[in-house]
């Protein structure tokens, strides 16, 4: 059995630190996230061992200090790669089409490139979406609780715009565009689900998946929308403790035509007696507003 070996290549450029992984055979599985105190980019690469690259390469760049190369696990392999960097810094990355190379480029963002967040309260104006037997109408609970989330993240420096500031409708393409037009980093639409069976009840999180998609940038932002709908869904059950549906793939127009890491949550039924009264109560939504404001700054941490 032939071992995979590994190159790694490394430059810096007006700050700018480019690092180059050759791998002799395909990457198949890649994943990148960060670490903080200390701050480490870390990528793993799957099935594919460290071969003789050494276990620690010094670069002492701006940014990035050093790379330490690990066998993080046999079988499955695992190569881990961890940068060790001088400050907070972002990523891009690109995987060659025949996916034997993966391109990084680790920077510090400038002032003005810090993350924005565009939080989406679904309807508006004359769609109020979905109305409980109280006569509570969805359309207010999202604005709520995306003001909510607005106003902790605000608290944390983070930008955040809205889509609709009050109670008017927007077409859902203008909403995603909206997002795009900003160059936002996270699209987060805020929603309340409903069903005609009252009985159903409980918490899930949606993201855009095509199987079949060809473009590198597009089959990444996919791979994010379900990073990020996972945390969130984590971080909606660990604070409202409602009914696990599940984070699930869905076509929603919002969805696949943002081209940033975007979910839809259904945080509640408005549907069910008990969720609307839940929905009704100011503490529960700013439960809701926290558990999407830690989801979101748990994916932006890790994940940009
Ligand atoms: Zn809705």
């Amino acid at each position: 059995n032939e071992e995979t070996t590994l190159e790694l290549k490394t430059s810096e450029e007006n700050g700018l630190t480019k690092a180059t992984i050759i791998a002799f055979q395909p990457i198949k599985d890649y994943k990148i996230f960060k670490l903080t105190a200390p701050n480490r980019l870390i990528i793993d690469l799957y099935d594919i061992r460290p071969g003789s690259l050494p276990p620690t390469v010094m670069v002492n760049f701006e940014v990035v200090s050093q790379v330490r190369v690990g066998w993080f696990s046999s079988n499955p392999d695992v190569t881990r790669l961890v940068f060790d960097l001088n400050q907070k810094a972002a990523y891009r990355s690109y995987l060659s089409e025949d996916k034997k190379i993966l391109d990084l480029e680790i920077f510090t963002p400038k002032p003005g490139e810090e993350n924005l967040v565009v939080l989406d309260p679904g309807h508006g104006g004359n769609e109020p979406g979905a109305v409980g037997s109280t006569g509570l109408k969805e359309k207010d609970v999202n604005l709520d609780v995306a003001k909510k989330v607005k106003k902790i993240l605000t608290s944390q420096n983070i930008k955040t715009e809205l889509t609709r500031e009050g109670d008017n409708y927007v077409d859902l393409y203008e909403r995603s565009g909206m997002a795009n037009n900003f160059g936002a980093s996270v699209f987060v639409s805020i929603h309340m689900n409903a069903h005609e069976n009252r009985g159903a009840n409980g918490t899930s999180v949606f993201y855009y998946c095509y199987f079949n998609e060809q473009k590198k940038e597009e089959i990444v932002r996919q791979e994010k929308s379900k990073e990020l709908a996972n945390i969130v869904q984590q971080n909606l059950l660990n604070l409202l403790g409602l009914k696990d549906r599940g984070v699930q793939q869905a076509n929603f127009a919002v969805l696949r035509t943002t081209s940033m890491p975007a979910v839809l949550i259904e945080a509640a039924f408005i549907s069910n007696y008990t969720e609307e009264n839940l929905l009704a109560q100011e503490y529960f939504r700013q439960k809701i507003a926290q558990a999407i404001a830690q989801g979101i700054t748990d994916f932006i941490t890790t994940q940009l």
